[in-house]
């Protein structure tokens, strides 16, 4: 069953913000740092609950009037640092509330997100809280050792090591940092002992065990026996004998587990920490000098803002993730009469999410022609005939039917071209009338309560193209690669009604460069609902296709996607990284702190080792030749040789 979107055709009812906001779950998702204004625009408010806002449309405008071309990403600074806050706040109850001997000390995983200006933000507003980082790799501990540094902050160093990875972070102990070693694989355990022998320091040593709970969904593989990282018990019992004949058993300070991204259900959550606080408890019985007990990360984020176990969505908040674990280490630890631990989360996709928002912006739009069939006359072939009847005859009560009728027709004129039985202007009359049967199918199922199964793809066959201006590989690679659904909306003309049913196709020429699933409070949608292009003047020439230019700008907005997305996307097609500026609030309004400009088409071609120097000689030289064949003018060979040049160092993305 398709929902059926609300058409305004039965009772005159003036479109408001408030169908907006349903329509596109803005509040589901978005609350409470993004929502609709009076003028039909979405507002930002990045620092949630405590006010101050800015109107995004006119912050894209006034951006746009500096020079920064779309796309374009936006970072609030503020709502980083209000996600940290709820985090910190959300653990801060839960210990007061279950009255929990110990603290929080959240870290970041680099991984989420590597770029310089947003981890050193992290770590300025983790300040406060003694929030650390995660590193998963040797290039991410250079990162976290020279950024961290933040007294009594967790540096927590995952990932596959080697030797020079342990003794960097042996090291670096002695400059005052908290680095713990996370032992994953077996081979680590000797590695760590010969450094520290080597170094005559002792490291802080965590396990990460492969707990028998697994997650569910996309990223299920990351615990169980089999998992990529960790230990098993009989290889975390191993290495406290090993650790124990080395005299460092009172290295082994902290417990991981990691059991995937983006933990959809509750109840996973809680078997997890029940099994792992058991694992602990054992550990500090056999002597080892436990302090630290860290969740890994997982905890979700409400894309499609429907609150279920839905993979888009999370059926628990940050309080219940954080009353959960507190509650249930607790009992573990009193049981055993053993000392609490600090509790550490390495929270990634909660944290970064929401801080960006991408904007776009819409280049033209292919529709579905359904004009009125011209009716055909006796001599006209009898499929044509047949399949006029069908059209003319579509009611309620036959909707269904007909649709069936009219798509058999539409394939027997299209096999009968084939078979050279029908003319190019008949296919053509035949296809026209098709579609003149699916407008009128289409436009009956919609005031339906609901729609029969076999009519789900009219929407999808009936939907119009609104080409974007956008690389999907490089500004939402989880779109195309694990289906992630992402909100995306317009983020102006929210007071008029939407009423165009619409995939996105992007600029690559790859057809899998599309966004065709949506969020919806059931499921996902194929279409998305948005507006026509207005153009400022009546269009003359009557065609269907809508070119850049001759429409006012549209601007769509692909919300939370701050997290993996920027270091995943790839140059597919040579489009580049997109502009970023980094929005703060103040009380006059906003201030751009930073502007990081987008990848120039120089930049793309050199990653792929193009000398453009070498490029803009050959095209010279090509021009001499041609001149000298007469090929060309020098006025024109001017104009070719200007022109490459000057593109070489413009955006990857279309002029807007
Ligand atoms: C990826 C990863 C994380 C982050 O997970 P989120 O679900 O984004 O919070 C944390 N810890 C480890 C070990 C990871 O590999």
């Amino acid at each position: 069953m398709v929902p059926v979107p609300t058409q305004s055709t039965a009772i005159q009812h003036r479109w408001t913000i408030e169908d907006s906001e349903e329509l596109y779950r803005i509040n589901g998702w978005g609350e409470p740092y993004f929502s609709i204004n009076a003028e039909g625009h979405v507002t930002v408010s990045p620092q949630g609950d405590r006010g101050g806002s800015l109107d995004l449309f006119d912050l894209v405008n006034a951006l746009k009037q500096r020079n920064l071309g779309l796309p374009m990403l936006i970072r609030f600074s503020d709502i980083l640092d209000d996600r940290i806050q709820r985090l910190n706040a959300a653990f801060a109850k839960a210990i007061a509330r279950y009255n929990y001997k110990g603290s929080y000390r959240g870290v970041f995983p680099v991984k989420c997100n590597q770029q310089r200006h947003l981890v050193e933000d992290l770590v300025r507003f983790g300040k406060p809280h003694q929030f650390g980082l995660e590193a998963g790799s040797k290039p991410e501990l250079m990162i976290a050792l020279a950024t961290l540094n933040t007294p009594g902050a967790l540096l927590i160093c995952n990932g596959y090591k080697d030797r020079e990875y342990i003794e960097a972070a042996t090291l670096a102990r002695q400059l005052g940092k908290t680095v713990i070693i996370v032992l994953e694989q077996r081979e680590e355990v000797d590695l760590v002992i010969e450094a520290s022998r080597k170094l005559g320091l002792k490291p802080i040593v965590g396990v990460r065990a492969k707990l028998s709970t697994r997650g569910i969904g996309r990223w299920g593989g990351s615990a169980g026996d089999r998992a990529k990282f960790g230990l098993t018990v009989p290889e975390i019992l191993r290495t406290v004998q090993q650790l124990a004949a080395a005299d460092m058993l009172d290295c082994l300070q902290l417990l991981h587990y990691h059991i995937g991204s983006q933990i959809s259900n509750i109840s996973v959550i809680k078997d997890a920490i029940r099994e792992a606080s058991q694992i602990y408890v054992e550990l500090a019985a056999l002597g080892a000098q436990m302090k630290y007990l860290d969740v890994g990360g997982g905890l979700g984020v409400d894309y499609d803002g429907s609150k279920t176990n839905f993979y888009a969505s999370k059926n628990y908040n940050m309080q219940n993730y954080a009353n959960d674990i507190v509650a249930e280490v607790k009992e573990a630890c009193n049981e055993r009469q053993i000392p609490m631990p600090t509790l550490v989360s390495e929270s990634g996709r909660a944290i970064a999410s929401h801080q960006s928002v991408l904007i776009f912006d819409v280049l033209g739009t292919s529709d579905v022609i359904a004009e009125a069939p011209e009716p055909p006359t006796p001599d006209d072939h009898l499929l044509l005939r047949n399949l006029y009847e069908t059209c003319q005859s579509i009611t309620a009560e036959n909707y269904q039917e007909a649709y069936h009728d009219a798509a058999q027709f539409k394939d027997e004129a299209v096999s009968m071209f084939g078979f050279g039985y029908l003319s190019l202007t008949d296919r053509a009359r035949a296809e026209r009338t098709y579609w003149a049967c699916c407008a009128k199918i289409m436009q009956i199922a919609r005031q339906q309560d609901y729609v029969p199964d076999d009519l789900e793809d009219l929407e999808k066959i009936m939907a119009s193209i609104y080409y974007v201006n956008l690389s999907v590989f490089q500004s939402a690679p989880d779109a195309w690669a694990i289906d992630q659904l992402f909100p995306i909306m317009p983020i102006h003309r929210l007071n008029e009604e939407p009423t165009a049913r619409a995939t996105l196709a992007d600029l690559t020429c790859d057809s899998d460069g599309k966004i065709n699933q949506f969020i919806d409070l059931r499921d996902v949608k194929s279409v998305l609902e948005l507006h026509p292009l207005r153009s400022p003047e009546p269009s003359t020439n009557g065609s269907s296709t809508t070119t850049e230019r001759d429409h006012e700008p549209y601007y769509l907005g692909l919300f939370l996607g701050g997290a993996y997305q920027e270091i995943m996307g790839n140059l597919h097609n040579l489009f580049g990284d997109t502009n970023a500026v980094h929005i703060t609030l103040n009380p006059n309004g906003y201030q751009i702190e930073h502007v990081v400009k987008g990848d120039t088409m120089k930049e793309v071609l050199s990653y792929v080792q193009y000398d453009t120097e070498a490029l803009t000689e050959s095209i010279r030289r090509q021009t001499e030749q041609a001149l000298q064949d007469q090929r060309i003018t020098l006025q024109d060979a001017q104009l070719l040789l200007k022109t490459y040049e000057n593109s070489l160092s413009q955006y990857t993305y279309l002029a807007n």
